[in-house]
């Protein structure tokens, strides 16, 4: 063989050893430029071409091209398996997978949407309104006398500038609302935020959830009120649940009534939870107040209604055992996460 053919054999067999031995991205690299860089050491071969004796030129050349390419599809191929080794690498197949990272519902949104279902089967509809309302459909249809204390700035957050503009103190305008454009028979439930003047505190927060009833028709009574609700919490809270009504005041229903249900925690035998009363406070309801229908242009004569209302973080406090009204408000990971897989 000739000599300068025997040199190429040579840089051949090196090349082909230190690629073997590579292992590294970065190594590949250097050994790249080192063979096939602008300054390498085929490039260097190349250059001794115009020297060489015609007879063995071609030869040659032929030999030095057959090896620049061969060195070229080494360095991809070493590429391509370094890649592979570097995904695979730290991999253990046997490892169970990673849970996934799934986000949950937040405890409010599941409560409600619980009673929303609820009523939904029963034939309510779902209705919505404002946050910001006015004094007129926040308290003078709903019946609430001048004098009476909520109205007062130190109960109700009025819009800064504005004595007619407040933050809505409870869903009942949802209700005015909804009588204003719509004649009986009515049923409806109205979930949303509403803000009182309160500090917080384990069991007071100024924003918090309510959701309100209401059912209006002809020969609409009482007895029509207790069978719902009493429906409602069996189907929340589980069917071995009773139900209690202590007479109350209302400005918005005549006669009104506090619900207590029977404690689904100790069946009524008393606990903790319950302050061992066997009974556990859960909203108000009442027979819509005549006044309150005539405002809203429903004759009291020929038609009658019932409301009722609850608290969502109250429900879900009791439900899930939460005893800081806060913590829902927080966005605590923590607190958070521990709601993943329920529905
Ligand atoms: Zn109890």
């Amino acid at each position: 063989m000739h000599e300068k053919l025997k040199g190429i054999e040579t840089t051949r067999g090196q090349f082909a050893r230190e690629i073997d031995a590579v292992d590294s991205p970065g190594g590949l690299e250097q050994l790249r430029v080192r063979y096939l860089g602008r300054k390498g050491l085929i490039a260097n071969l190349f250059k001794q071409i115009g020297g060489l004796d015609p007879e063995i030129r071609g030869e040659f050349g032929k030999a030095l091209n057959a090896f620049k390419q061969e060195a070229t599809e080494r360095v991809e191929r070493a590429e391509r398996e370094l890649a592979e080794r570097e995904t695979l690498a730290g991999v253990d197949p046997t490892l169970p997978p990673r849970p996934r990272n799934q986000g949950a519902y937040h405890p409010l949104t599941l409560v409600e949407r619980e009673v929303k279902r609820i009523f939904s089967k029963m034939g309510f509809a779902i209705v919505r309104g404002p946050e910001i309302e006015d004094v007129w459909h926040n308290f003078d249809a709903l019946n609430t006398p001048h004098w009476h204390p909520s109205r007062d700035d130190t109960d109700t957050l009025y819009i800064e500038g504005d004595d007619n503009l407040l933050l809505r103190t409870e869903t009942s305008p949802v209700q005015i609302r909804t009588m204003q454009r719509q004649k009986p028979p009515i049923r409806i439930v109205a979930p949303g935020r509403v803000f009182r003047n309160d500090k917080p505190d384990p069991t007071h927060s100024p924003m918090f959830t309510q959701v309100e009833g209401l059912y209006v028709d002809r020969g609409v009574t009482f007895a029509d009120l207790k069978g719902t609700v009493l429906q409602f919490y069996r189907h929340l809270l589980g069917w071995r649940i009773s139900t209690r009504f202590r007479p109350h005041f209302f400005p918005f229903t005549e006669p009104s009534a506090e619900v207590d249900v029977s404690c689904p925690f100790c069946a009524g035998s008393g606990c903790r939870i319950c302050k061992q009363s066997g009974w556990i406070e859960v909203g108000g309801s009442g027979m819509v107040d005549p006044n309150v229908l005539e405002i809203v242009d429903i004759d009291p004569e020929i038609y009658t209604g019932w409301a009722f209302g609850l608290g969502i973080e109250r429900m879900a406090m009791l439900l899930y055992g939460v005893d800081d009204i806060r913590l829902f408000y927080e966005n605590d990971i923590r607190f958070l996460a521990q709601f993943g897989g329920r529905r």
